[in-house]
C-alpha cells in the first residue's frame, strides 16, 4: 500500500497514453496498396496512432480481407496489380446484408482512395462507384487522419441506411420495401436485383453485373433468373420502377422532380 504513491503518477500517466491509443484501437483499418514503401509507411504511421493495420497489395487480396474480417475503413489505391481498385468498391456496395446476421465483406465499408495525381477519371469513378473521400499522393498523415475519421464518423452515425427512391423506400438490413408506405413483399433473390439496380440507380447494369450480387447467396443461377426477377419486381412495384436497355442491361431511372 505504501507503494501507492510511487506507481500511481506512473500508471496514471500510462493510462492516459493507454486511452489514446484504445480509442483508435478498436479501429481497424485495411490498407490496399501494392507500391511497398507507401504501405510500409502507412502501417507504421497508423499504428503509432494506434489503429490496427491490415496491409493488402492486390484486389484480389482485399477482397478476401473484407470477406474475412470487419473494418473499419478501408484506404486503397486505385493502380493495383491485377485490376483497378475501385472494382473493390464495386463489389463491396453491391452486397446485401441479411436480417440479424453480421455481413462480410460488409456493404457499409466507408473506403477512402487514395491516387496518383494523374487519376482524376478514376477518382471520379471510383466516388460514384460509392467511395466515402479521396486524397491525393503524397498526402500529409495528418489529413489523412482527419479525414479517415470524419469518414467513421459519418458511417457511424448512419443509424439507418434506409434508401429512399421516388415512393420506394428500402431497408437493406430489415429487407423492407415499402412503397408509398405500403410493404411490398419480395423475395430474397427479388430483394438482390433491386438493390443492386438502386446503389447504381442512374447507371446501366449488364446482365452479369446483377448475377453477381445474386451469386453471394451461394447458388448457381439460371440463365434467365434476372429477367425473371425483373418481371416479378415490376409485377410488384409498377412498370417504370426498371428500364430494360435492349441488349445491355437495366437500370433504375433517376428520381424526376
Ligand atoms: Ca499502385
Amino acid at each position: 500500500m505504501s507503494d501507492q504513491g510511487r506507481w500511481l503518477p506512473a500508471l496514471t500517466s500510462q493510462l492516459s497514453g493507454l486511452r489514446i491509443a484504445a480509442h483508435n484501437a478498436c479501429m481497424r483499418i485495411l490498407v490496399v496498396e501494392d507500391n511497398e514503401g507507401i504501405a510500409a509507411g502507412l502501417r507504421t504511421n497508423l499504428m503509432q496512432r494506434g489503429y490496427a493495420v491490415d496491409v493488402c497489395a492486390s484486389v484480389a487480396e482485399a477482397w478476401h480481407a473484407l470477406s474475412a474480417e470487419r473494418f473499419d475503413a478501408v484506404l486503397l489505391d486505385l493502380g493495383l496489380p491485377d485490376g483497378d481498385g475501385s472494382e473493390v468498391v464495386r463489389r463491396l456496395r453491391l452486397q446485401t446484408g441479411r436480417p440479424g446476421v453480421p455481413q462480410l465483406p460488409d456493404p457499409a465499408t466507408p473506403v477512402l482512395i487514395l491516387t496518383a495525381r494523374d487519376q482524376v477519371q478514376d477518382r471520379v469513378a471510383g466516388l460514384n462507384l460509392g467511395a466515402d473521400d479521396y486524397l491525393v499522393k503524397p498526402f500529409d498523415m495528418d489529413e489523412l487522419e482527419a479525414r479517415l475519421r470524419a469518414m467513421m464518423r459519418r458511417a457511424a452515425g448512419q443509424a439507418s441506411p434506409v434508401i429512399r427512391h421516388a415512393d420506394l423506400e428500402v431497408d437493406p438490413a430489415a429487407r423492407t420495401i415499402r412503397q408509398a408506405g405500403q410493404k411490398v413483399e419480395v423475395s430474397p433473390r427479388e430483394f438482390a436485383v433491386l438493390w443492386a439496380l438502386l446503389l447504381a440507380r442512374g447507371r446501366v447494369l449488364s446482365r452479369p453485373q446483377i448475377e453477381e450480387h445474386l451469386y453471394s447467396w451461394g447458388d448457381t443461377v439460371e440463365s434467365n433468373a434476372v429477367e425473371v426477377y425483373v418481371h416479378h419486381l415490376r409485377k410488384k412495384l409498377g412498370q417504370k420502377i426498371i428500364v430494360t436497355m435492349r441488349g445491355v442491361g437495366y437500370f433504375m431511372p433517376q428520381e424526376q422532380e
